[in-house]
């Protein structure tokens, strides 16, 4: 017999993966006193379309919603929005607010995500963005005008996203990285190749192999970007997108085992009645052995599905959490669609399609085995090829459509 389920459940974090936990103990039949807590004001929402839709104008901040307010109020929840969570003690099973007060409970999950990281030196300096919440992308849309200089620091997902909105909206973007190409790591040469080709194409400037030393200011407002090479990108807007760090401060002197996120087991278990989910998790991946955290929008549901179901079976049956990551992106009319991994894999090999009809699909392998697939425009031939990550099967010729 299953061990009676924890009276009380906090969770900490009101995105998509603290929804996916309360939606997911409630649809499990779980019946005891539930918390939420999020510091910010707003109920969960989506955070993909801050860089696409919404930065467009294609959709209001009103579109944004994980869900109504009626499927919300139906969790039967105490939710505690605009409330942040600033200490643990796991000894006395209490979570510390802002506002002052507690929250006791008997299982907690942590699901504060990650911050943006910012260049040193930068907060509060008009002009400079960064893009994680909805009032960062409100703040950075109104930047974006026919003629105005935007200089995107960092060439992954977001700002490659961001920089192409941004040229929709006629502004006069450059794009600085410090790897050979924009998402080199992650579609290595040719993919990565193509993407520059289509960006250069829509008019973006590519500086890349430098990186951006400071933000060069006159009465508080970004004037430029000195380069660590020294040259400097004059600019009237800056968007800082270096990645984002987990966001843990809160957990500091806890006990929690804390390292890039919170350190759990494969169970998504961190110990002292602590699990976590989402972009703050770091969890041993059951098939590698090598622990990752995932920032991806679909990880942050599942996970948050996955430990719901976790502390209902209780100790002994928890079981792994093993996924085939998956993320997209949208830039201009491309839709990149990646299943499992492609960073350090040895191997790339196109099977179907090609780079200069911006509709491929190609398997990314390591040491013979497929790790990865990243398809362009070809959404259902993308995912035929999804088993063969699940299975990390040989990339021989029968893995070949
Ligand atoms: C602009 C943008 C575009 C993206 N596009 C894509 C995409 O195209 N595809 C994709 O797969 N992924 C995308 N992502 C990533 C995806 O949105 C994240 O993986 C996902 O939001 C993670 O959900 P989460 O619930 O783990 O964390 P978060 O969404 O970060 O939510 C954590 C919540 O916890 C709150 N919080 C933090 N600390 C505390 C505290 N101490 N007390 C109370 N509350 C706290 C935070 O304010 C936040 O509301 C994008 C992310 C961004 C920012």
């Amino acid at each position: 017999m299953n061990a009676p389920p924890p009276a009380r459940i906090a969770v900490v974090g009101a995105s998509a993966a603290g929804l996916g936990v309360v939606e997911g103990l409630r649809r499990e039949g779980y019946a005891g006193g539930l918390t939420l807590i999020g510091d910010e004001p707003h109920l969960p929402y989506d955070r993909p379309p801050l860089s696409k839709q919404l930065l467009t104008g294609e959709w209001g901040s009103d579109r944004l919603g994980l869900r109504g307010a009626a499927a919300i109020e139906a969790l039967g929840l105490d939710l505690r929005l605009g409330t942040k969570a600033v200490a643990l003690d796991t000894r006395s099973r209490e979570v510390r607010l802002d506002r002052g007060g507690a929250v006791g409970y008997d299982a907690l999950v942590v699901a504060t995500g990650a911050a943006a990281r910012w260049l040193a030196g930068t907060r509060g300096v008009a002009g400079v963005h960064v893009l994680r919440t909805l009032e960062d992308a409100l703040g950075f849309r109104a930047e974006l005008r026919p003629g105005v200089r935007l200089v995107v620091v960092g060439a992954g997902f977001l700002g490659a996203e961001a920089a192409a909105v941004a040229r929709g909206a006629g502004a006069e973007v450059t794009m600085v990285t410090d790897a050979a190409l924009p998402l080199g790591d992650v579609l290595g040469p040719v993919l990565g190749g193509m993407l520059a080709g289509v960006h250069v194409e829509h008019g973006v400037r590519i500086v890349s192999g430098t990186r951006a030393g400071t933000v060069l200011a006159d009465h508080g407002r970004a004037t430029g970007v000195r380069l660590t090479d020294g040259r400097v990108l004059d600019a009237d807007a800056v968007l800082v997108a270096v990645g984002a760090v987990p966001n843990v401060g809160w957990l500091a002197g806890s006990g929690v085992p804390l390292g890039d996120g919170v350190e759990c087991d494969a169970t998504l278990y961190a110990g002292s009645g602590v699990w976590a989910a989402g972009d703050v998790a770091n969890w041993p991946h059951p098939r590698t052995g090598s622990r990752i955290r995932i920032e991806h929008r679909t990880n942050a549901a599942e996970q948050g599905i996955a430990v719901a179901r976790n502390i209902l079976a209780g100790p002994g049956r928890a079981v792994p959490f093993d996924p085939v990551p998956y993320v997209w992106s949208d830039q201009y009319g491309l839709r990149l669609q990646i299943y499992g991994r492609t960073r350090g894999t040895d191997t790339v090999r196109i099977v179907e399609g090609a780079p200069e009809d911006r509709k491929l699909v190609a398997l990314y392998a390591d040491g013979g085995r497929v790790r990865g697939v990243v398809g362009v425009n070809m959404p259902r031939a993308t995912r035929g090829y999804r088993a063969l990550v699940a299975e990390t099967a040989a990339l021989d010729e029968r893995s070949v459509a």
